[in-house]
C-alpha cells in the first residue's frame, strides 16, 4: 500500500506536480497535461554461459554486493529486447559474444526493488576476461559453485535451476519465437520527476538515462514488466474478447494480462490479472515464453484454474477453445504466439 506521505513527484512531460491516479494510487496522474506516470517493475536480463560442464561467474567490483559472485547481466534499456540486453551486458562485462540457447528456470522477482530477472542459458567461444563492473571471472562445475558468496537471491535461484536442469542439458525453455515485434522507443522525459525542472537534451540521452542539472537526481527510462496467464482446462484454453473500445485490440481475443506492480512478484501479477479479468483463481503451471513488446517485457505463463468464469469489462465474452477451433486471425498481440506453443507442446488439444 501507498503511504500518505508517498510523493509521486513531477510529470516528466510538463513538470507539473503529480497526484495519485484514482483507480490505482500507486501510479501518478498529471492534472496539468493529463499524462499518466506509471510505476511498474522493470526487467533485468543476464546469461549463464555454459562450457564443458562449467558455468561462467563474475565477481562484482561495484556496489551493491561488491566482491560477491554473479553472472553477466543488467537492466534492459530503452528500445532493447531482453535478449539484446543480455548479450550487450555479457560483451561489456566479460568480452564474450554469446549465443542464447534457452531460459533457465523461470523469471525471478525482486518485488520490493521492482525488478524481474530473466536468466538465459548461453554458449560462447573465446576467453572470458574481467571488464566493466567485474574484478574476476571463473568457470565453475556444480560442486565448485561458491554458494556462500553469491551476490543476489535471484542469482542463487537461477544457478540452482541451471544445476537442476543439467549444465549441458537442453534448456526447459528453448530460445525461439521470443519477439512479438521490435521494441518501439519509449518517450524521453522532458522534465525532472523529482524537481520538475526542464531537462537539457544531454540530460535525457538516447538510452534514457540522465541526471538533472538542477537537483542532480538521476532518471532512468526502462521498459516495464507485465505478465499473462493462459488457463487451460481439458485441453482447452481460455481466451477473452477484449472490451473497452478505446484500447488497442478491441474485439480481438487474448488471455488475461497486465503490468506488474512494485512489491509484487511476477507470478502474483499473472494470478491477479486472471482474477480481475475472469474471476478465476488460478495457479501457474509453467512458463510459455518471455516477449519483448512496445515499451514492455511480457512473461507469459500457462496454468490451471477451477470454478466458473465471470465476464468483466476487460473481457465481456470469455470462451474455452480447443486446438481445432482457435480464432487464429483474431488474436491480439502475443496471444497467437503463446497459443501456438501450447498447441505444439500438446497442452492445448482437441
Ligand atoms: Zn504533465
Ligand atoms: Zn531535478
Amino acid at each position: 500500500m501507498v503511504s500518505e506521505s508517498h510523493d509521486l513527484g513531477h510529470c516528466s512531460r510538463c513538470g507539473g506536480r503529480l497526484v495519485p491516479f484514482e483507480d490505482e494510487p500507486v501510479h501518478g496522474r498529471c492534472p496539468a497535461c493529463g499524462a499518466m506516470e506509471f510505476r511498474n517493475p522493470i526487467p533485468v536480463a543476464g546469461v549463464l554461459i555454459v562450457r564443458g560442464g562449467r558455468v561462467l561467474l563474475t565477481r562484482r567490483s561495484i556496489m551493491p554486493r561488491e566482491g560477491l559472485w554473479a553472472f553477466p547481466g543488467g537492466f534492459v534499456e530503452r528500445g532493447e529486447t531482453v535478449e539484446q540486453a543480455a548479450l550487450r551486458e555479457t560483451l561489456e562485462e566479460v568480452g564474450l559474444e554469446a549465443r542464447l540457447t534457452g531460459i533457465v528456470g523461470m523469471p525471478y522477482s525482486i518485488p520490493d526493488a521492482g525488478q524481474v530477472v530473466v536468466a538465459f542459458q548461453g554458449e560462447a567461444d573465446g576467453e572470458a576476461e574481467a571488464r566493466s563492473e567485474v574484478s574476476e571471472v571463473g568457470w565453475f562445475a556444480p560442486e565448485e559453485i561458491p554458494w556462500g558468496e553469491i551476490a543476489f537471491d535471484t542469482t542463487t535461484s537461477a544457478l540452482q535451476a541451471l544445476v537442476d536442469e543439467g549444465l549441458d542439458g537442453v534448456s526447459a525453455h528453448p530460445h525461439e519465437r521470443r519477439f512479438i515485434r521490435e521494441p518501439a522507443p519509449i518517450e524521453l522525459p522532458r522534465n525532472c520527476r523529482r524537481c520538475g525542472g526542464a531537462l537539457r537534451e544531454s540530460e535525457a540521452h538516447e538510452e534514457g538515462h540522465g541526471v538533472c542539472h538542477e537537483c542532480s537526481s538521476p532518471h532512468y527510462e526502462n521498459p516495464v514488466v507485465g505478465a499473462s496467464l493462459l488457463v487451460v482446462r481439458d485441453g482447452r484454453v481460455l481466451l477473452g474478447r477484449r472490451g473497452k473500445e478505446s484500447r488497442p485490440g478491441f474485439g480481438m481475443w487474448a488471455g488475461p494480462a497486465g503490468y506488474g506492480e512494485i512489491g509484487e512478484a511476477i507470478e502474483e501479477t499473472a494470478r491477479r490479472e486472471l482474477l480481475e479479468e475472469t474471476g478465476l483463481r488460478g495457479e501457474i503451471g509453467g512458463l510459455i515464453s518471455v516477449y519483448s513488446g512496445t515499451g514492455h517485457v511480457e512473461v507469459a505463463y500457462h496454468g490451471e484454474a477451477g470454478g466458473e468464469v465471470t465476464p468483466t469489462s476487460e473481457f465481456p465474452e470469455l470462451r474455452w477453445f480447443a486446438a481445432s477451433d482457435l480464432p487464429w486471425g483474431e488474436m491480439f498481440d502475443s496471444c497467437p504466439v503463446s497459443v501456438e506453443q501450447l498447441v505444439e507442446r500438446g497442452i492445448v488439444h482437441d
